[in-house]
């Protein structure tokens, strides 16, 4: 026997990969100088170019970074669609410690892994990485969004992201409660980051009561300092708050925490909070828990970015995502409607417009 050859077959991960569902693209990319290892997920590209943002992570597995980047491409398909973009959905993922690993050699491949892709996906922020990141990747590449407003560019999407995410907390508490008045509410924010923070401060000044969770405590230190936060040391999902935002990663909402949560909404800037969108949508309505679909509340970071495509200014971009407001509030009527989750009820309005382009197409 070729001692070359592996002896047993592998299993194919990527096309029967239960996230799959559908993707145009899945691109792995290795640069041997300085390390990268990224995978690039394009899931749509029917309505425009795929956009969505580079997370950088410390997977403990390739197969949990396949997973992730599948999952955030899909979504931001959705997101795109639902918010009235002529965008597609993508997403990458750099494999590694953002405050360890990453260095500006790994960040130059990256652009230049992004730039082969010839405008099919265009990348911006996310988890880990930041704009001077974007900066070197657009030396490389002309297909990134999100570079400082100094050149040129919509500069930082999170506080935008996390406006839209206000927009969304207050239409819930709208729909939940009858009325958008926050005060005296209490909140807990999970992942104090660059979303976390500026939905800190646009809650204390709400009048909300803040809680905060981080695994860095410099994070939680400046919610406190700067917003008066208080800290939130137990597990996320006993907390005994009116609302639960999740900003730091995804998949905290699950058949698990469903059962213990004491929260009447869940409301928060994280992408794909629902480990199981069918099962754990529908655990949450049953328990009357209402959840504020995560794709269409964080979009206010894509609105952003998206101006300069389109070439709008911020006053526009802050006019487009205060419309989540109103979205929001539609697509909670949908789902009551028609005795869905509010998850599907988002899901059904974004597919609609991919179905209505691809049939123009
Ligand atoms: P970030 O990296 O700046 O912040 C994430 C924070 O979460 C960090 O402070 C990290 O320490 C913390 N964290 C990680 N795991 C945690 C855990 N288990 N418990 C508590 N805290 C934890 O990222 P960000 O840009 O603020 O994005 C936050 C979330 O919002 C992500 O899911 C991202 O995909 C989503 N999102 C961000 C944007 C944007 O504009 N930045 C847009 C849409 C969606």
């Amino acid at each position: 026997m070729n001692i070359n050859t592996p002896s047993v077959d592998v299993q194919p991960v990527v096309f029967n990969h239960p996230s799959f569902m559908g993707h145009e693209q899945v691109v792995f990319c290795h640069d041997r100088e300085s390390g990268l290892k990224a995978i690039i997920g394009v899931h749509n590209t029917v309505l425009g170019p795929a956009l969505g943002g580079t997370r950088m992570w410390a997977y403990q597995s390739e197969a949990e970074a396949l997973r992730d980047v599948l999952r955030l491409s899909r979504g931001m398909t959705f997101k795109a669609s639902i918010s009235g973009l002529n965008l597609g959905g993508g997403k990458a993922v750099i494999i590694g410690d953002s405050r360890t690993e990453k260095t500006e050699e790994m960040m130059l491949a990256f652009g230049r892994m992004v730039d082969r892709l010839g405008g099919s996906y265009i990348t911006a922020e996310d988890v880990g990485i930041n704009t001077r990141d974007m900066e070197l990747v657009k030396s490389q590449t002309d297909h990134v969004t999100g570079i400082p407003v100094e050149m040129g560019g919509s500069g930082d999407p999170s506080p935008v992201t996390a406006y839209g995410t206000y927009m969304g907390i207050k239409a819930s508490a709208k729909f939940k409660w009858g009325s958008d008045d926050l005060t005296g509410r209490k909140v807990l924010i999970q992942g104090i980051g660059h979303v976390g923070i500026t939905l800190v401060k646009h809650l204390s000044e709400a009048g909300m009561e803040v809680y905060v969770q981080d695994i860095h405590q410099d994070r939680i230190d400046l919610a406190v300092t700067d917003f008066g936060a208080r800290v939130y040391e137990g597990d996320y999902a006993d907390a005994p708050v009116d609302v639960y935002a999740p900003c730091a990663l995804g998949a905290t909402v699950n058949e698990e925490s469903i059962e213990r949560f004491k929260c009447s909404i869940i409301a928060g800037a994280a992408n794909n909070q629902l480990r199981n969108e069918v099962t754990d949508g529908a655990l949450l309505q049953s328990r009357g828990i209402l959840y504020a679909p995560d794709f269409l509340i964080n979009a206010g970071g894509l609105i952003n970015v998206y101006s300069e495509i389109a070439k709008y200014d911020r006053a526009e971009s802050l006019r487009r995502t205060e419309k989540i407001y109103d979205t929001t509030l539609e697509i909670f009527r949908h789902a009551e409607l028609k005795s869905i989750t509010t998850h599907q009820a988002a899901l059904e309005v974004a597919q609609a417009r991919i179905d209505a382009s691809a049939k123009l197409k």
